[in-house]
């Protein structure tokens, strides 16, 4: 966890600042199971708010670093890029801490939080745990939200998750990707496990993001970054390679929430973790998908490759990440 900005070196004293200071705001960089937090000081017309509120595992470090970067100040609002675990599973932490906070998700999740449908959410059917929360508003696209005194534009970003929003200010060229541009990988397209059509809104989310042209990025995951031209280019790769081969897609997507089932749990055994995997509705979706008949035979053949491949550790009968991930 890296906390702020990293300074120019004394070696590379020419590299660019980025103008959080200026525009009042603070990254906190996690990791890949709770999402960044962007924590925006008070200012005139702009109430101190937190972009982003990680997973519920880490939720009690998450109001640690929230009140850290607030200092005396209260967290008055709340804002989602979008509603996946790992990006609002520190709200109803944060919502006990400060009973006032307004929570802005986007416009078109709202009913889903007020009801909360955990189907209609995604929880249910990838086994992530979220604590229900409520929302006072919709981020509509087109609005303009205050934060550290600036306007930040919301745009729709749909492909990852197609309620996604990004936040842009457009005289520093910053822009809040959410989950829509990582530095160097390209992030689930749930829309596709459920046979919805993913992949052109991904290409137009990154479209979108290119018209923009954006002077600085902070991400979801990884830290914030200046070189937006090899970030689109890796994504389009990926979503090339994704497009021709929809199977590699979902073969990625298995790994990918295999690692996020594994970080989510402290030190599962193998049997535990495979159990969970086959009793988890997206799991047997992508079995399906890519004619895999035998469930367990399959999560096995998935644990067991992870750890071929150094991502996963096996002590004993239990599982853990590598730590060089
Ligand atoms: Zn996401």
């Amino acid at each position: 966890m890296v906390v702020g900005w990293l300074r120019p070196s004394d070696d590379n004293p020419s590299m660019p600042m980025p103008p959080f200071a200026a525009l009042g705001l603070t990254l906190i960089e996690r990791d890949w199971l709770s999402a960044n937090q962007i924590v925006f000081a008070a200012a005139p017309d702009s109430p101190a708010t937190v972009v982003d509120t990680g997973y519920v595992t880490h939720a009690d470090t998450t109001l640690a670093l929230v009140r850290h970067a607030l200092g005396a100040a209260p967290l008055v609002r709340i804002v989602n890029t979008h509603l996946h675990a790992d990006h609002c599973g520190g709200n109803q932490r944060l919502q006990q801490a400060w009973p006032d906070v307004q929570t802005c998700v986007p416009q078109a999740s709202l009913a889903a939080v007020r009801t909360w449908d955990t189907w209609a959410l995604g929880y249910a059917r990838v086994h992530q745990h979220c604590p229900p929360f409520t929302a006072d508003h919709g981020l509509a696209p087109g609005a303009t939200l205050l934060l550290g005194g600036h306007p930040w534009q919301i745009h729709a970003a749909p492909g990852h998750d197609p309620h996604a929003v990004l936040l842009w200010e457009p005289a520093s060229r910053t822009l809040i990707a959410g989950d829509a541009l990582w530095q160097a990988r390209l992030a689930i397209i749930f829309p596709e496990l459920d046979d919805a059509d993913g992949f052109a809104p991904t290409r137009a989310t990154l479209d979108l993001i290119e018209q923009l042209a954006p002077r600085w990025v902070i991400p979801g995951h990884g830290p914030a970054f200046a070189d937006v031209t090899s970030a689109l280019a890796a994504s389009r790769r990926r979503l090339d390679q994704f497009e021709a081969e929809p199977r590699r897609h979902d073969a990625h997507a298995a790994r990918a929430l295999l690692m996020f089932a594994l970080m989510a749990r402290t030190a599962p055994s193998r049997a535990a973790l495979q159990a969970d995997l086959q009793a988890t509705p997206v799991f047997q979706q992508m079995a399906r998908r890519l004619g895999q008949r035998d469930l367990a035979a399959w999560t096995d053949e998935l644990v067991q490759r992870l750890l071929h491949d150094g991502w996963v550790v096996q002590q004993g009968d239990t599982l853990r990440v590598a730590t060089r991930h």
